[in-house]
């Protein structure tokens, strides 16, 4: 297969730069420069505000029975197209291909799911006080949205907000991550194939702080969507709120993960390495602190490091791996010197720990123990490879230190006390908890998290609130 240049997609037309800039793409596994990303500036910034701000009048007055259609297919051609797209993921981004095909597949579910939620954004009309009076609460789309999306999940994170956007009634202009640009292309191109109006989609890359500047700033797009880390999260929200636009946040998290005494860990190991190790822990929902109780803090611990070190690492694009690279470069130094402070903090190194030759971004599999919460580990988000094991001799203390951070994005819990998972479901801080199994990120469910994690949501029915404005009408006879 062919990995090609990616170009913008600008009012219906796959197109370059204006001035023809390019900004290369390297594969992760080999270090080899694959192709070229067009890099767009502001003379492209402005067609695509143009053709975003017309695509969005005729979008916002097509039927929502007739955009879910439009939908519905882009869904069918993204599956039709899983092969290729998912090898241009794994080629760009470095996750094994069985994972890139199940994020493409998910995005098609995401995309039926808001399709057909986009049918049912329902009002109200609420009763009068006076006679003869009608009162109607009725939701509109907002408007062009500005949505930047990061290089982890290629598609997946670009399909919730377009996904929701669109069945909404909005028009967008996506900023798909410059590292990983050609998957989010291909979630692009379905929609143009499945015969979306032009100017309702629209795709560009090129100087992240520069496009969100330009196109927050500017009086066409009402809304911001935004994942990534939470120091750029807060620039953009910032931003927004200067230029009174709505957004949504979905930045860094620090899972924590509390096994308690009674845990079944024949379940929860395997399942947390598994859930810990994919993509290479580049994931904002990543289990990272393990708080386990002392009763099964050995067990735990060996058979974790055990599990870490049967993790197969190696080129996405090669069966029977389990780990590829890291994205790009700046992680590795980033990663080794969150691992260095811990070691140097009196933190024991259980596996791992180190890159893997020189010649391709691949860590080791890693695991910390006894961390100290002075450690920059315990505070900064490793977004790698890096499980953190730490014993506490009972509940509270694992409660008070999951809540320790201001991240409070996924948290993850084993038990079988009743009263003990009651008790963590209401007290752990985060925007979501999963309890005996890995039960988070389907389309219908509430997708987000809360303190410094961010706000809004990407999942479930709320989530196309964040894309509508409710206006009210009172009508007298
Ligand atoms: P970064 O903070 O430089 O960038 C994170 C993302 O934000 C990237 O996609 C980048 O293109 C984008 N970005 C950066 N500055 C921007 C700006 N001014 N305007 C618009 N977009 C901007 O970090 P990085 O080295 O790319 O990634 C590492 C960190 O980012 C991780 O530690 C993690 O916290 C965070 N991250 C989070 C997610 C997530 O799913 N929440 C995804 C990717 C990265």
């Amino acid at each position: 297969m062919h990995y090609p240049d990616t170009r913008l997609f600008i009012g219906g037309t796959w197109r370059d730069a204006a001035d023809g800039a390019t900004i290369p793409v390297i594969d992760p596994a080999t270090e080899e420069t694959i192709g070229t990303v067009a890099h767009a500036r502001q003379p492209d910034l402005d067609a695509a505000l143009a053709a975003a701000e017309a695509g969005f009048a005729v979008w916002r007055r097509m039927s929502p029975l007739d955009r879910s259609r439009l939908m519905r297919r882009a869904a069918d051609l993204l599956r039709d197209r899983v092969d290729r797209t998912a090898w241009l993921m794994t080629r760009e981004q470095g996750k094994p291909l069985a994972q890139s095909r199940l994020e493409v597949l998910a995005a098609a579910d995401i995309i039926d799911w808001f399709a057909e939620e986009g049918r049912r954004t329902y009002g109200q009309v609420i009763p009068a006080r006076a006679e003869g009076v009608m009162q109607i609460a009725a939701r509109f789309p907002v408007g062009p949205v500005a949505a930047f999306t990061p290089w982890n999940f290629p598609i997946n994170q670009a399909v919730r907000k377009l996904a929701a956007a669109l069945a909404a009634g909005c028009s967008i202009i996506v900023k798909a991550p410059e590292e990983t640009p050609a998957s989010p292309a291909e979630l692009i191109r379905a929609f143009a194939d499945a015969g979306v109006p032009s100017g309702v989609v629209n795709l560009v890359y090129g100087v992240p702080a520069e496009i969100s500047e330009y196109l927050i700033a500017h009086p066409v797009i009402r809304k911001i969507s935004f994942t990534g880390s939470t120091p750029v999260g807060k620039l953009l929200a910032a931003l927004a709120g200067q230029h009174m636009k709505r957004a949504t946040m979905e930045l860094g998290g620090h899972a924590p993960v509390i096994v308690a005494a009674d845990a079944d860990l024949d379940r929860a190991i395997p399942q947390m390495v598994g859930h810990k190790f994919r993509n290479a822990g580049q994931v904002c929902v990543s289990p990272t602190r393990f708080l386990v109780e002392d009763a099964v803090a050995d067990r735990f611990l060996d058979g974790f490091a055990a599990g870490a070190a049967q993790v197969r690492v190696g080129n996405g694009l090669e069966d029977g791996v389990d780990m590829g690279p890291l994205a790009n470069p700046r992680r590795i130094p980033a990663l080794q010197a969150l691992v260095d402070d811990a070691v140097a903090q009196g933190a024991r190194l259980v596996a791992g720990g180190r890159r893997i030759g020189n010649k391709g971004w691949f860590y080791e599999p890693t695991v910390l123990a006894d961390v100290p919460v002075s450690a920059r580990i315990m505070n900064e988000e490793p977004f790698g490879p890096v499980a953190i094991v730490n014993r506490h001799s009972g509940l509270d203390g694992m409660i008070a230190e999951a809540n320790r951070l201001p991240f409070a994005l996924a948290s993850y819990a084993w038990a079988q006390s009743h009263a003990t998972i009651q008790r963590l479901t209401t007290e752990v801080e985060a925007g979501m908890i999963s309890v005996n199994h890995l039960g988070l990120a389907l389309p219908e469910v509430p997708f987000g998290g809360i303190k410094d994690s961010g706000y809004g949501t990407e999942g479930g029915s709320e989530a196309i609130l964040a894309y509508l404005d409710t206006r009210f009408a009172s009508i007298s006879r």
